[in-house]
């Protein structure tokens, strides 16, 4: 059967009461409720009271504890930043906790290796998709100087990564994101825009004075080369 889950909030409210004993929940104090708008109650008052808090980051330990456990608490806390409720743990049965230990290091080894081969999948899937961007690259912008399209693409990829489930097609890369990619290469490269710092001027000042350039060598990359007989 399967665990039943329930949430806890580190409230960011301030006016929260417990349904059971009455007792105010203050701002940052555990409110276990469906959500912070529904009835609940404090911790105290819950199933959870007597539960310890697995914290998170062991994706097997967590799954496997839950299976084991009677109730799972999962603990949410506020991130204003990305204003959303993020998991800091979960509150299982002590005893849940020792058997999925007893698990987890009974077939480490197999999901060290499982690991290790799901990286080596994800290495190649880089390599694809930075070779298949290069490719794009060099579709919308012909004249770029021989094999810079893979510097160019090498760079953005590790700027922009959490590529996870991207596909490795380049027909679905976007014109603007090569864009922003070869513009970027450009300015740090074929103009002196990084040696401009340090010397009192303004980072947007510096990207005004070399725009004109940047733009020049872009539209150059971008006309097709003329084919010569004679080459
Ligand atoms: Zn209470």
């Amino acid at each position: 059967m399967a665990t039943e889950s329930q949430n806890i909030y580190l409230t960011k409210k301030q006016k929260l009461k417990c349904q059971k004993c009455y007792a105010p929940i203050l701002l940052g104090a555990a409110f276990v409720g469906e959500t912070e708008k529904s009835k609940g109650t404090c911790f105290t008052c819950s199933d959870f009271v007597d539960y310890p808090l697995l914290p998170p980051g062991n994706a097997a330990l967590t799954r496997r504890s839950k299976k084991h456990s009677a109730l799972c608490g999962v603990l949410l806390a506020w991130n204003q930043r990305r204003k959303r409720f993020e998991r800091k743990g979960q509150y299982v049965e002590a005893i849940a906790i020792e058997k999925a230990k007893l698990e987890c290091a009974a077939d480490q080894k197999t999901r060290d290796l499982k690991n290790e081969k799901a990286a080596v999948v994800r290495v190649k899937q880089d390599a694809v998709y930075i070779e298949n961007f290069a490719l794009a690259i060099r579709e919308f912008y012909p004249s770029c100087p021989v094999k810079r399209e893979f510097d160019i693409a090498k760079h953005a990829c590790e700027k922009y990564s959490g590529r996870v489930g991207r596909t490795a097609n380049a027909k679905k890369f976007d014109k603007h994101m090569i864009d922003l990619a070869v513009e970027a290469h450009i300015r740090h490269l074929e103009t002196n825009y990084d040696s401009q710092f340090g010397k009192g001027k303004r980072k947007k000042e510096i990207r005004s004075d070399i725009k004109f350039d940047v733009s020049r060598t872009m539209m150059k990359w971008r006309q097709k080369k003329i084919l010569s007989l004679f080459d």
